[in-house]
């Protein structure tokens, strides 16, 4: 069960930070459900179970949020890869999927909605961005979500909108936007000034997601906490993204050259579990309090940041102990010459 059992979104922030689990683009594709490129979910529909064990897998290791898996689920994608027909059913399953196991567990129950890739700040682009996320904030609102989470916007200018579609539906709104290799918004916006439009335009919560690791999103996040007065959100991608290579898109692995890693050979770059648990509390020390991971991210990374939070997940019963490790253990019980053993590990 949740430490927290009482209340939706703005009264746990009241409570503490809340812990908010994304990736599930990622470790999907990982599971082998989901294919990299379009990227676009439709194991909800093929596979609702491995959804359905995922969302379990991240409450177990700590999430306080389900959030209904239709990240690019929305109609640009969907005209893509050809399944625009499809586009209602996809979205009404997730939310069906993620309200399951919200239930079940007593975590909060978020919608989401996210970046178009149609944003060119015309007319007609806002039109087409604006019936977008009205359909699926309208699908959200019918399976009777706690909140919505809009997230990943290069584009302050979407972000707004996605924020305005939220609050004439009537629901808090956590507003995240994404940073690529230039610490700006495509609109050219610091991620303070952008954060501080976004509350000033009503956003319960706001930050960032995606896009960088915790070392290059830090700094940010610093900037935008002193800058805005309410909630903040930092869900950086689980990679050692450093000063040079300052987004997970523009990391280089050195043992192939030629290939960009990005988005299906960055395991070399995973963060550890415990680089994660450094990352939740020095978050957690800035004010931070709406803290998770985006792409990338795995249950483990999971626990070990809700534990860095002073919590202690149902996972945590199966968190390390090395006491008893056969080499490295201190039990009494175990084997002297395993010490010596142990050096020629
Ligand atoms: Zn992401």
């Amino acid at each position: 069960m949740m430490e927290n059992v009482s209340g939706g979104l703005l009264e746990r922030l009241e409570q503490g930070p809340v812990i908010c689990a994304e990736g599930y683009l990622f470790e999907l594709e990982r599971r082998g459900y989901l294919q990299a490129g379009a990227f676009v979910p439709e194991v909800v529909l093929d596979h609702p179970e491995v959804v359905t064990q995922l969302h379990r897998d991240f409450v177990h290791a700590g999430s306080d949020v389900v959030e209904a898996f239709t990240y690019y689920a929305h109609r640009e994608k969907m005209r893509i890869v050809g399944k625009e027909h499809l586009l209602e059913a996809l979205n009404r399953q997730a939310l069906a999927i993620a309200k399951e196991v919200a239930t079940e567990s007593g975590a909060l129950f978020a919608g989401d909605i996210c970046n178009t890739n149609l944003f060119a700040d015309d007319e007609e682009s806002r039109r087409m961005v604006r019936a977008m996320f009205e359909e699926q904030v309208g699908w959200a609102a019918d399976a009777g979500v706690d909140y919505v989470i809009a997230e990943t916007f290069s584009h302050v200018g979407e972000a707004l909108i996605a924020l305005e579609v939220i609050k004439e539906a009537g629901y808090p709104a956590v507003v995240t936007l994404i940073l690529h290799q230039a610490p700006v918004t495509r609109d050219g916006l610091t991620p303070a000034e952008a954060c501080l439009r976004l509350e000033a335009a009503g956003a319960d919560v706001v930050g960032l997601n995606c896009g960088r690791g915790p070392e290059t999103l830090l700094p940010s996040l610093r900037a935008i906490r002193e800058a805005v007065s309410g909630h903040v959100a930092a869900l950086p991608v689980p990679y050692r993204t450093h000063e040079h290579q300052p987004s997970f898109q523009s990391l280089r692995d050195p043992a192939h050259p030629d290939a960009i890693p990005f988005p299906t050979a960055l395991d070399p770059f995973v963060c550890t579990r415990y680089e994660v648990a450094d990352f939740a509390k020095e978050a957690g020390e800035l004010g931070i309090d709406y803290i998770g991971l985006c792409c990338g991210a795995a249950p483990h990374h999971i626990r070990s940041l809700a534990e860095a939070l002073g919590r202690t997940p149902p996972g945590s019963r199966y968190s390390p102990d090395m006491s008893k490790h056969a080499y490295f253990g201190t039990d009494e019980s175990l084997k002297a010459e395993n010490v010596e053993f142990a050096k020629d590990l």
